[in-house]
């Protein structure tokens, strides 16, 4: 009798009462799409646990992927036994064999209260069945070094053993969408991660300003958003043609304003571009008191032309926090690769860092960039990034 599946603990999925069958079967989705390559495996989606039935099929290599989908708690490996005392016993003597240590403890739960015995009997009774079978091994109920856990349902037993931590969250596309402002920078990739782990499925908008901005700037985003694909399945990417927006910018407001108003227009770019694919929320990469556009006077200066909600994740953390993270999600190389942002080439020397709001009304309406702003969304390339595929896919426009 081997370890034929693996059971995937839900975490604070489980809680959310009604919406509960969405929610697995969202998760459900998400684990067949990350491991769509392989062909025997089924999975099985219940009330309290998912089951992914291995048909021979090396575990841990699928633990490995699914380690990074939101929605998952832990991870163990599951031996399915028959509901009857001997089948139990087997099953158990099984799963200690394959255990290293000396003290172990058998945890039996009953959810199916037609079986003839309670759990302690049960616990006593399999506990006693490992000393007489085994050598070496002890009880210990404090700390094992084997946790033996088993689980009377009612199609089946099953009996696990071992844990392996999952992300924790929720699963990506069961709470909405949202549109990811990313740049090539270090933070905005680590908010759009944080973002999906609330169970947001993300499409992100990017500014770019060709000629002044290259090609590989370009390609720092289409890396960045490959790499988010393995936590939250396809990314959708809208490049943004940024160039005649900002000359016009800094042809019309003082330099010491334009940060603000670049601000402003990107904002309305992406609240116009989120309504028309049907997107309820940003999210940004901001981090309270980072840099001049991250004041407490900058945000609220910026923030005034949309009521969209954003989502910014990264607000109150430090820096080096959200370094910490761009390591773990291996954006962070990609991130500090030295190519030029369309921020960092327009900004003037001297930002404002506490812009005030009347000024910049004033400056605003001496300048409409209304038709700007239709024309830069009229012009947007749209790029779908897919898990597993290590290669940028057709644009929209191609396909047509
Ligand atoms: P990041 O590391 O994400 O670039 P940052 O610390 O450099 O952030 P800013 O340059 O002030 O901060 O940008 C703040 C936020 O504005 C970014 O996190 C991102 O969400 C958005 N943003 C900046 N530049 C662009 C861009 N070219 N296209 C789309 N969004 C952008
Ligand atoms: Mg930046």
């Amino acid at each position: 009798m081997n370890y034929d599946h693996i059971l995937i603990r839900y975490g604070e999925l489980a809680l959310k009462g009604k919406n509960q069958k969405f929610f697995i079967r969202t998760l459900r989705s998400n684990v067949q799409q990350a491991l769509s390559d392989y062909k025997g495996l089924s999975i099985k989606g219940q009330r309290d646990h998912m089951y992914i039935l291995l048909n021979g099929e090396d575990p841990y290599p699928i633990i490995e992927r699914c380690k990074d989908i939101f929605g998952i708690q832990s991870f163990s490996l599951a031996m399915k036994v028959n509901n009857d005392e001997e089948s139990i016993k087997e099953g158990t003597l099984e799963a200690i064999k394959k255990e290293e240590g000396e003290t172990f403890k058998v945890t039996c739960k009953r959810p199916n209260k037609e079986f003839p015995k309670s759990s302690q009997e049960m616990n006593r009774l399999l506990g006693g069945h490992i000393l007489r079978n085994t050598e070496g091994w002890e009880v210990d109920v404090h700390q094992p070094d084997a946790a033996i856990r088993v689980e009377i349902r009612h199609d089946a037993t099953y009996i696990t053993s071992g844990r392996t931590e999952g992300k924790g969250g929720l699963p990506v596309g069961s709470t909405g969408k949202s549109l990811l402002m990313m740049s090539g920078g270090i933070d905005s990739p680590v908010a759009g991660y944080l973002t999906m782990k609330r169970g947001v499925k993300l499409e992100a908008i990017h500014f770019h300003s060709p000629p002044f901005t290259s090609e590989r700037a370009k390609q720092k985003v289409e890396d960045l958003a490959q790499s988010l694909t393995k936590f939250g399945g396809d990314v959708t990417v809208h490049y943004v043609p940024f160039t005649e927006l900002q000359q016009k910018i800094f042809k019309n407001v003082p330099e010491y304003y334009g940060m603000t108003v670049m601000r402003r227009v990107m904002m309305r770019v992406s609240e116009q571009l989120a309504k028309q694919h049907d997107i309820l929320s940003l999210a940004t990469g901001e981090s309270l008191g980072q840099v001049a556009s991250q004041t407490m006077e900058s945000m609220n200066a910026i923030n005034e032309v949309t009521n969209y909600p954003i989502i910014r994740p990264l607000v109150a953390m430090d820096k080096n926090e959200i370094i910490n993270i761009a390591k773990e999600i291996d954006t962070y190389d990609i991130s500090i690769r030295p190519y030029e942002d369309c921020c960092t080439i327009f900004v003037p020397k001297q930002p404002k860092t506490r812009p005030k709001r009347e000024k910049i009304l004033e400056l605003e309406a001496s300048v409409d960039f209304t038709q700007e702003i239709n024309e830069a969304i009229d012009q947007v390339e749209t790029v779908v990034y897919k898990n597993n595929a290590n290669h940028k896919q057709d644009s929209f426009d191609d396909l047509l």
